[in-house]
């Protein structure tokens, strides 16, 4: 008989790939998706530990499932809870004593083993099994293939944990050393992802451009020597990767972005605060002006290159004027989205033992003032789209009936109606489609777009290798 997971996932986009990985694993043992914990026969809470109160956010979820569990139990059903990711690796044993009904705590590098802890879960009920090793061999040796599809904009984990150490992040902690998956396998797993629909691929890491993945001839190669390989296979129209370290964008890397028109024309480099002190005590272990430096090496081979970043307000001792150089850095850069957030401690790092730490009013008011400025960078951004003709991929249907979604080379979803009376039918798009669109209006987060009058004179924006792709 068929049984089912509900997989919650918080966090970010390593998160949602290690989520489809768990369905993956636990596939082969019977388990299908279900949409809710209450048609679940098993329950993984795959878990981030990045923001404050995570924790207590799983204890409070956790707190809802024991209910459905007794309740299962009762009717002679079995409900197995099992806790996964950063929250799991960080609370270890102390989440088995708090909450007792918990079957599995299963750190991040350790979710290819969720079969066994279940068997030692049902074996032995009353203590739960718990596994947060960060063990010698990679998990990614023992996990099989991707099998789901992902569509058609897919997501790829090539590294994994972080060497980085800032002051104020637990994921060093959480996720352990930096690992890369060999090159080769790194290939297989895109190709197998372009056979089954995938147009564009986001290659995930903690610190992905820190990748060092070993090639079959022994050498080692770097994100940029990657990128090529992956610009190489037939079918893959796009390529992206996420998050980025400002110290491992190496020459290869920037060449890359020069060179190989599949790389998109959008990055996310994080530089947290534009204040040099600042900088040090998060020990980011790079200056404002060297980010400076680095945005202009990039654009200087990719003029249209746009950048996204994260910002942390309110970190420990951040003065009115460090926080005045973080907006200046901001308009220097100019930004096409961000992600800002105030500085929240993480017991066991560094930074939440300093001293000065931020009052919340101030914090608040920083955020706001910061957040403020990012909006109208991205406004300005998202306004001068209009008019202009982009390459959108197109990879889910809209809300509205007759509308397509896709994405332009930046990133922004871009919304076009395909029934056009006397113009487009539905034969002529579809989705897995990247055409030219021309864009008739800009909101907060999208773009509206519509594809232009044949014949007609549009002035182009490309930003993308290839011009037209329809699939047969
Ligand atoms: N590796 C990436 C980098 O180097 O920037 C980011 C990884 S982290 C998962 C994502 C973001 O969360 C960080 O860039 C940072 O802005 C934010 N973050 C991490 N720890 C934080 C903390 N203690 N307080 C506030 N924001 C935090
Ligand atoms: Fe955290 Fe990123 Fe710094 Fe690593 S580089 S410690 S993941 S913020």
């Amino acid at each position: 008989m068929t049984k089912r997971v509900y997989i919650k996932t918080y966090g970010c986009q390593m998160n949602e790939y290690d989520s489809a990985r768990m369905a993956d694993v636990l596939a082969p043992l019977g388990f299908a998706a279900a949409d809710s914990p209450e048609e679940a026969d098993m329950v993984v809470l795959n878990t981030c530990h990045i923001r404050e109160k995570a924790a207590e956010k799983v204890y409070s979820e956790l707190g809802r499932l024991s209910r459905l569990k007794r309740q299962r139990r009762a009717a002679g059903g079995e409900f197995l809870i099992a806790v996964a990711g950063c929250v799991a690796q960080a609370e270890g044993e102390e989440m088995l004593r708090r909450a007792p009904f918990v079957d599995i705590v299963c750190g991040p590098q350790a979710y290819h083993r969720l079969p066994e802890l279940m068997e030692r879960a049902r074996n032995e009920p009353a203590r739960g099994a718990i596994d947060t090793d960060f063990p010698a061999e990679s998990k990614f040796d023992h996990l099989p293939e991707a099998a789901a599809p992902q569509g058609i904009a897919a997501f790829l984990s090539v590294q994994e944990g972080c060497d980085k150490f800032c002051t104020f992040c637990v994921v060093p902690y959480t996720r352990g050393a930096e690992l890369s998956r060999p090159a080769a396998a790194v290939l297989a797993e895109a190709r197998r992802l372009v056979a089954q629909g995938a147009r564009e691929i986001t290659l995930l890491g903690q610190n992905v451009n820190a990748y060092h993945g070993e090639a079959t001839d022994g050498s080692s190669w770097g994100l940029g020597r990657l990128v090529r390989a992956l610009a190489a296979i037939d079918g893959l129209w796009r390529i992206r990767y996420t998050t980025s370290h400002p110290r491992d964008m190496d020459d290869a890397l920037i060449a890359a972005h020069r060179d190989v028109p599949q790389l998109m024309p959008f990055l996310h480099l994080p530089v947290q605060s534009g204040s040099d002190p600042v900088l040090e005590r998060m020990n980011r272990r790079h200056t404002a002006d060297d980010y400076r430096r680095l945005v202009e090496r990039l654009r200087s081979g990719r003029p249209d290159l746009a950048l996204s970043s994260d910002f942390i307000v309110g970190f420990p001792g951040e003065s009115d004027a460090d926080f005045v150089a973080t907006l200046r850095l901001i308009e220097d850069v100019g930004y096409a989205q961000s992600f800002s957030f105030k500085y929240s401690p993480r017991p066991g790092t560094p930074a939440a033992d300093m001293p000065d730490q931020v009052p919340e009013p101030v914090k608040a008011a920083r955020l706001a003032e910061l957040q403020a400025l990012l909006k109208r960078q991205q406004d300005r951004f998202n306004h001068a789209a209009v008019g202009q003709v982009m390459t959108v991929l197109f990879d889910r249907p809209g809300r509205l009936p007759g509308q397509l979604v896709g994405r332009s080379p930046w990133l922004q979803p871009v919304h076009v109606p395909v029934h056009v009376p006397g113009h487009v039918n539905d034969a002529t798009l579809g989705l897995g489609m990247m055409r030219e669109v021309r864009i008739v209006a800009s909101h907060a987060n999208s773009l509206a777009g519509a594809l232009p009058e044949p014949g007609g004179q549009e002035a182009s924006r490309s930003g993308a290798a290839v011009l037209e792709h329809v699939p047969a």
